[in-house]
């Protein structure tokens, strides 16, 4: 979903057409589905544009702020709800055999074999909303494109 949505944003082809998905009904059903935010998110997560991540940033801070939950870190939220994986193994969760296109079996001390960064508690509330927000909309995107393309 994800990545046919990346590239409808691109698409240089937004001819409806009735016999199959297209860039249209993918773009259509992310601007119609969750929320505007949530919509903004999908954007973000498709793309990682600066317009799209400073209309994120303003939306999850406003949200925050309306839920009375702190939106200090909101930033740093958004950053790691786009790329959670460790920086140390590139989230393999394994070190490299040196000079071997293979890994060891020793997990990686950063993230102890998970592959992924840990989640600072001060930031992990906004991780959570982001998290709900995105997979709302993607969820009543699907549905969309589903209840479109089987009437
Ligand atoms: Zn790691």
């Amino acid at each position: 979903m994800l990545q046919a949505y990346a590239r409808a944003t691109i698409s240089t082809n937004l001819r409806d057409r009735d016999d199959r998905f297209n860039d249209t009904d993918r773009l259509k059903a992310v601007a119609l589905a969750g929320s505007a935010l949530g919509a903004t998110l999908v954007r973000l997560k498709a793309g990682h544009d600066a317009s799209v991540f400073s209309r994120a940033l303003d939306g999850i801070i406003g949200t925050l702020q309306r839920q009375q939950k702190p939106a200090k870190h909101a930033r740093a939220a958004i950053l790691y709800w786009l790329c959670d994986r460790c920086p140390a193994c590139h989230g393999r969760g394994f070190e490299k055999v040196f000079g071997a296109p293979v890994l060891s079996e020793i997990p990686c001390k950063s993230c102890a074999g998970t592959g992924v960064r840990a989640l600072p508690d001060d930031i992990r509330h906004v991780v959570a909303l982001l998290d709900q927000l995105y997979q709302r909309s993607v969820g009543e995107a699907k549905n969309k494109l589903f209840a479109n393309h089987f009437p």
